[in-house]
């Protein structure tokens, strides 16, 4: 049982961002596991709506692992130019389809451990991929996580993989997916880098950074 006086303040926060984006939601389009794989990896340093123009085509001429693996190098890379970071994507995303087949029977496994081991997938693509398609809780740490649980003060670590363990730490299980979602349209909307919109934040009174001048 945590017994920390954090975790019911926490707790509330929550609440109320929950209650302040009740939208929030993966915004990357997918269907299944592999198409939410593929889309994850193309959200790297691209946002969700060009991923999503992308995903539209790319899923119609790569539908499934089986067409991913047996992909021509030059011509995926042509797909996803877009999306930049194209060559490096492209490479991951063959190589991942190639060891889904080799190693997972062509299914996409659904184990943080597994998943790790595909290439080009860290914690955070792994976490994006329980919570949203597996339906098992995975705290997702990317930029807009790892900069409002610093401010909110649930976490005083750089390294995402701390920040997951000291937000795990503070929040229910259950309460993992949504929080991720949460506090990325947070981040978005008004928890900005490098200037937050605290003047108009539903959590400002709770948070010890409201109106700091100067930011992480
Ligand atoms: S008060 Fe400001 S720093 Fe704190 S969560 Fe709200 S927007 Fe972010």
């Amino acid at each position: 049982m945590d017994t920390s006086p954090k975790l019911p303040i926490a707790l509330k926060t929550l609440e109320i961002l929950e209650n302040f984006y009740p939208d929030a939601h993966c915004a990357l389009d997918h269907r299944n596991p592999y198409e939410l794989l593929v889309a994850t990896i193309l959200s790297a340093q691209c946002t969700d709506i060009r991923v999503n123009q992308v995903t539209k085509d790319f899923f119609r001429a790569y539908p499934d692992v089986d067409a991913l693996a047996a992909a021509d190098i030059p011509a995926l890379e042509e797909q996803i130019r877009s999306t930049g970071f194209f060559r490096n994507k492209a490479r991951h995303l063959k190589e991942c389809a190639e060891r889904i087949r080799r190693d997972f029977h062509g299914i996409v496994p659904a184990t943080l451990e597994e998943l790790v081991t595909l290439p080009g997938i860290g914690r955070k693509t792994a976490n994006v991929l329980l919570g949203n398609v597996f339906g098992i809780p995975g705290m997702v740490v990317d930029t807009h996580v790892k900069r409002i649980s610093f401010r909110l003060g649930w976490s005083h670590h750089q390294e995402p993989a701390k920040i997951e363990r000291d937000l795990c730490e503070l929040l229910p299980a259950q309460r993992w997916t949504q929080a991720g979602h949460v506090l990325i349209a947070h981040g978005r909307k008004i928890c900005k880098a490098p200037v937050p919109l605290c003047g108009i934040c539903p959590v400002a009174d709770r948070c010890p950074k409201n109106g700091v001048k100067k930011y992480r």
